[in-house]
């Protein structure tokens, strides 16, 4: 993947730096649709020096070029996905977690007649919401506490 990163640097004419390369690998180490701020913590490590801003842009250039995509969201935080393939998203109401699935059925479906008066639609993307494993654990070990408390 780093080196797709590098060839795909190459192909699209944007310089290779070593704060690029840094971002991207902190990236790549978040399959999790991470935030900035939670790369800008992760590559701080590394270069003590790099700021906030910094990382924004430099995350909004990776994502010019298509290397990562924006994920829709929605608790108003702006997320990345190295997953720039075709797919959808599993959110967690009470954590935030954000899952990948995919989903050929829907990928097949053609949008319904009351979008066709867009002339042009060109990303569906799905959001399943609900609760993740770990929270559904959770809950139900709460339950079982409230009732042994009674
Ligand atoms: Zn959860
Ligand atoms: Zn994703």
């Amino acid at each position: 993947m780093m080196d797709s990163f590098e060839e795909a640097c190459k192909a699209k004419g944007l310089r290779i730096t070593n704060q690029r390369t840094e971002i991207f690998k902190a990236l790549l180490k978040h399959p999790d649709h991470p935030t900035t701020e939670e790369i800008y913590n992760q590559v701080r490590k590394h270069l003590k020096t790099i700021s906030l801003d910094t990382v924004y842009r430099t995350i909004a250039t990776i994502e010019a070029y298509g290397l990562i995509k924006k994920v829709h969201h929605i608790d108003n935080t702006t997320r990345f996905d190295t997953n720039t393939s075709n797919h959808h998203h599993l959110v967690c109401t009470r954590c935030h977690r954000i899952e990948d699935f995919t989903w050929p059925d829907f990928d097949r479906m053609t949008p319904p007649d009351s979008v066709s008066h867009w002339k042009q639609t060109d990303v569906k993307h799905c959001v399943v919401e609900g609760l993740c494993s770990h929270c559904r654990k959770q809950r139900t070990g709460q339950k079982i506490h409230r009732k042994e408390a009674l």
